[in-house]
């Protein structure tokens, strides 16, 4: 009979390990001792954990030894298995770019036309060059590509930047960004039903906590004249609570706003009259 554990591979050890914990973590799932085995059950929830390389995760989760798997985009479209992307994770946020020697001119990817590239990510330059009519010998190289060009093993690089500080001290200046990456979660196309349910009861869970994140309980006191010009500044509440204060004139306003120009919507408030003003950190918002 097929198991109904739900089996998420995720990074043994690396950028993406402790981030893929963590969001397991916050959707209340316990994971112990996790760091001597290679797959370890969840205390509370029907879900196993598969440890591995990231490079493994696509074709483990396309070929169902594992249902669904958290893994960079990059490493996604590198593989190119066939698996759905449930979510983005908004963690391992990188771009891969064309780099060059900072002394060279660059005006347009045609000038690459002959040259020499290197990098970790075959699949991807290729199809980049393929689609700009471009051919260009590229070398593969698992790691450290940006020392080539000075090594003269390479014209140009192409590779993941995330500071560009690796680029500067090794000569390099990053000219084209091909790919935006960051971590998502993925699953197999065909899991069942019931595998499903746990995916989803997963998904509830870290988007209560997300949406959590994004948001602050706000409590504030106004003079009941500028009660109705205050509730207008609050933007997608449907209806705060209002209730009265003891003094004669006054209410309290409770309700629920967006973390985005926080301050801004603070100075807002205050010169609409608001006073006493409290911001309590929301730990899930169930919708
Ligand atoms: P593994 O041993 O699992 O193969 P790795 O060395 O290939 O690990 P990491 O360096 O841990 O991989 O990076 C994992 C992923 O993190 C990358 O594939 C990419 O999606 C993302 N990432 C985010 N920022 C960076 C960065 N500055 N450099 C490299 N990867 C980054
Ligand atoms: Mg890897």
């Amino acid at each position: 009979m097929e198991s109904n554990i739900l089996r998420l591979a995720i990074q043994k050890k690396g950028r993406l390990a402790d981030k893929s914990l963590q969001l397991l973590n916050s959707a209340g799932i316990r994971i112990d001792n996790y760091s001597q085995q290679l797959l370890i059950k969840a205390q509370n929830f029907d879900l196993e954990l598969l440890f591995i390389r990231d490079d493994d995760i696509p074709e483990y989760v396309q070929d169902g030894v594992a249902d669904i798997g958290i893994v960079g985009e990059n490493v996604i479209l590198e593989s190119e298995k066939k698996l759905d992307v449930v979510k983005k994770l908004g963690f391992g946020k990188c771009r891969m770019s064309l780099a060059i020697p900072k002394q060279f001119e660059f005006n347009s990817v045609k000038e690459l036309e002959g040259k020499n590239i290197a990098t970790s990510y075959p699949k991807i330059l290729k199809n980049y060059l393929d689609k700009n009519d471009v051919s260009a010998n590229i070398h593969y190289i698992s790691g450290s590509v940006e020392i080539t060009p000075n090594i003269n093993l390479a014209d140009a690089i192409f590779d993941i930047v995330s500071t560009g500080s690796t680029l500067k001290s090794n000569g390099l200046k990053e000219v084209e960004i091909i790919l935006n990456s960051e971590a998502v979660l993925v699953a197999n196309k065909d899991i069942s039903e019931e595998k499903k349910a746990i995916l989803e009861q997963i998904l509830f869970r870290t988007r209560a906590v997300n949406k959590a994140k994004d948001n602050k309980y706000i409590m504030l006191n106004a003079p009941n004249d500028s009660l109705e010009k205050i509730i207008h500044l609050l933007p997608g509440v449907k209806s705060p609570t209002i209730m009265p204060l003891a003094v004669e004139g006054w209410s309290s306003i409770h309700t629920v706003i967006g973390e985005d120009d926080f301050w801004g919507k603070i100075d807002n408030l205050k010169s609409a009259g608001a006073e006493g003003i409290l911001v309590l950190l929301v730990e899930r918002i169930i919708a």
